[in-house]
């Protein structure tokens, strides 16, 4: 097909991410992609500021990526996981048990984000329900998060930013603590930990579990908070014997600047929740890992309820024991604090810029907040127009680049994100 046809016929059949049919406006066409580059099909190069949605942190073509999958490939690229077992997995479970904070010891390994938020919700239900209390099914969470477009996790998704009133009757009811304050460094603000704990308390009785992304909260609008959170919510739970699910499926693999966004906050939850940057953005895979209690806990109920058909797929294992593999040889906290400066001192000069509320930047992650909705469009026209593939969304222009992206393609990114914030 041509570019145009392309074009043409996604545009009368085909469905993209959080699109009406037909789309308001076309997509651009990408051809091919390599090292942190999209070529489009009209032979235009962008620079990914996004990582394929915070996945591609290693780029794209990589030689030891590609060759793991070719490999694979030569021996099988999948069989059922049903009483049936591989390399590529147990290898895999084992280096997750390995990387992960300490007590996490059990992998559940399935096919998406939303997949994984939906087993570790289901691992809680049924903890829950073996212990004896079949009460405990409701979930608490704080407002601003993300956790996937499936109905559990879309429960737990912030209620303004994840549309629930388009749901009323439908997602189940759960409890909503305030925001956290923002700022990674910010002093712990008294009066808010003191509500987050005691919304946690008042419903301990139903509540299964608390499920946060911890440190940046990534799709529900891009905020840091203070690691301390996440002890206080450690505590709590504990105390009240609710599952702590931490969702690291956008912060796992270094991209906050610690190799799991746990580690700042130095607490191990009860469940984590794994995907995106786990096969270095080459597949769709997710992991779910548990502790020895939680798994008990389920297992006094009979079975993990749970199985899909592609469940541990060995050419998505593979690629993502070689993707772990290049974090293990290579300096991936060096490379991080190097789009960090980068980053930092590319966004500074837009502080205070017309139209700009804040600037701020974590781990390899920068994020500039307008003060107004984002003419998306334009935005994204005026980023591609200085060689930069950016995906704004309501008032934010961000990007989380390739962690091999050179201090020369930083400063390009920032130099689109100043155009597109000047132009939506
Ligand atoms: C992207 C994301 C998900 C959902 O993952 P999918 O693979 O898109 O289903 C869940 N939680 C967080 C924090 C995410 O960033």
């Amino acid at each position: 097909m041509t570019p145009e046809e392309i074009v043409a016929v996604d545009r009368a059949h085909v469905w993209h991410p959080y699109a009406p049919m037909p789309a308001r406006s076309d997509p651009y066409v990408v051809e091919s992609a390599a090292g942190v580059r999209l070529r489009l099909a009209d032979g235009r190069e962008l620079v990914d500021g996004m990582s394929s949605w915070w996945a591609a942190i290693h780029g794209y073509r990589h030689p030891v990526l590609d060759a793991a999958v070719t490999d694979q490939l030569g021996r099988m690229s999948h069989v059922m996981f049903g009483g049936l077992t591989h390399g590529p997995a147990v290898e895999l479970a084992r280096s997750l048990v390995e990387i992960t904070p300490p007590g996490l010891e059990h992998v559940f390994l399935c096919d998406s984000g939303s997949v994984g938020v939906e087993v570790a919700v289901k691992m809680a239900l049924q903890y829950q329900r073996g212990r004896g209390r079949p009460e405990r099914h409701r979930l608490a969470t704080w407002r601003g998060g993300y956790h996937g477009d499936t109905f559990h996790p879309m429960s737990v998704c912030d209620p303004v930013g994840g549309m629930h009133a388009l749901w009323t009757g439908v997602l189940p009811r759960q409890i909503f603590a305030d925001l956290p304050p923002s700022g990674f460094d910010a002093p712990v603000d008294e009066a808010y930990a003191a509500s987050l704990v005691d919304a946690v308390e008042r419903h301990a009785h139903e509540l299964a579990a608390v499920i946060v992304e911890p440190v940046v909260q990534g799709a529900g609008g891009m905020r840091f908070h203070n690691p301390a959170y996440l002890r206080l919510l450690r505590e709590v739970t504990a105390a009240h014997d609710i599952v702590l699910i931490f969702d690291e499926i956008a912060t796992g693999f270094g991209r906050t600047g610690a190799l799991f966004a746990a580690g700042h906050a130095g607490v191990t939850p009860d469940v984590m929740c794994l995907g995106k940057a786990l096969t270095g953005g080459y597949l769709s895979l997710a992991a779910t890992l548990c502790t020895p209690a939680v798994a008990a806990g389920i297992s006094a109920t009979g079975v993990l309820a749970h199985g899909p058909t592609f469940m541990g797929n060995p050419v998505a294992c593979a690629v993502a024991n070689a993707s772990i593999g290049l974090l293990k040889a290579g300096n991936w906290p060096g490379e991080v604090s190097r789009v960090r400066a980068g980053l930092s001192a590319g966004l500074a000069p837009l502080r205070g810029a017309p139209g700009v509320a804040d600037v701020r930047v974590l781990g390899a992650i920068g994020v500039v907040q307008l003060d107004h909705d984002v003419d998306m469009a334009a935005a994204t026209a005026a980023a591609v127009a200085h060689g930069v593939w950016l995906r704004p969304f309501r008032d934010l222009i961000y990007t989380m680049p390739p962690y091999v992206t050179d201090d020369e393609d930083l400063a390009r990114i920032c130099t689109a994100i100043a155009a597109a914030a000047a132009a939506g």
